[in-house]
């Protein structure tokens, strides 16, 4: 089964599209969406349309609850919370709807996708070091578990080696971000892994950053939001 994973969009239309269009060539078995489809950019409306027609494999993220119950997003940065309080605004009764029936996580061809960390789905913590990812592997049984959420692409192995995924081991992949990388290279992220081969392979796709940051300046979205894209951080 080869599977295609992309998290945290965040309302960055024109990234989606050009994932999107990766996707339709690579033509996965299923594609798997972690989550954060909304936050930070201006056009959820859209993109939780765009993923609805990619899948129906759709994790909760902490954006996409926060743009529901801004209760949530008591602890964002003020540019973060802007934008939840933004998004809110925005939002269709029916993709709130949907939102608010997103699951934290799934298991599906006997792998396991959260958005945030396996040991605690619902507690959005990151999973960016080494000894982050040690404290989760003994919290899930399956061989590989695909996070988000930190927007580093990355591959964390239960012994600590490098080098590419193989069986036998137990991994922590995270995917990187559709709409706001930040590891310093601006292209789009996303994640396609082949459980036949047992094969990742983490994707770059060019998208047209001008028109997306112009879209969260006309919005009156915080300009930082808009200036970060360019840098990829
Ligand atoms: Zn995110």
């Amino acid at each position: 089964m080869r599977f295609a994973i992309i998290s945290d969009i965040h309302a960055n239309q024109e990234a989606l599209e050009a994932v999107a269009a990766s996707i339709r060539v690579q033509a996965p078995d299923a594609v798997v969406c972690l989550g954060d489809i909304v936050g930070y950019g201006a056009r959820p409306n859209e993109c939780i349309d765009v993923v609805r027609t990619l899948t129906p494999h759709v994790l909760l993220g902490n954006h996409d609850e926060a743009a529901i119950d801004l209760g949530r997003a008591e602890y964002f940065n003020p540019y973060a919370r802007i934008a939840a309080e933004w998004t809110h605004d925005e939002l269709t009764e029916e993709h709130k709807t949907f939102i608010q029936a997103l699951p934290y996580s799934l298991a599906l061809g006997g792998i396991l996708f959260v958005h945030s960390s396996p040991r605690d789905p619902a507690e959005w913590n990151y999973i960016i070091t080494d000894a982050d990812a040690q404290e989760n592997f003994p919290a899930f049984t399956e061989p590989v578990c695909f996070v988000g959420h930190s927007h580093l692409p990355g591959i964390f192995s239960a012994d600590l080696s490098e080098g590419p995924v193989r069986r036998g081991m137990q991994f922590i992949i995270n995917v990187g971000s559709v709409g706001q990388p930040r590891d310093n290279d601006p292209r789009s992220s996303y994640g396609i892994f082949d459980t036949n081969h047992w094969e990742y392979r983490n994707i770059r796709v060019e998208y047209n950053i001008d028109a997306a940051a112009a879209k969260i300046r006309k919005a009156g979205l915080p300009k930082p939001l808009a200036d970060r894209l360019f840098a990829g951080r």
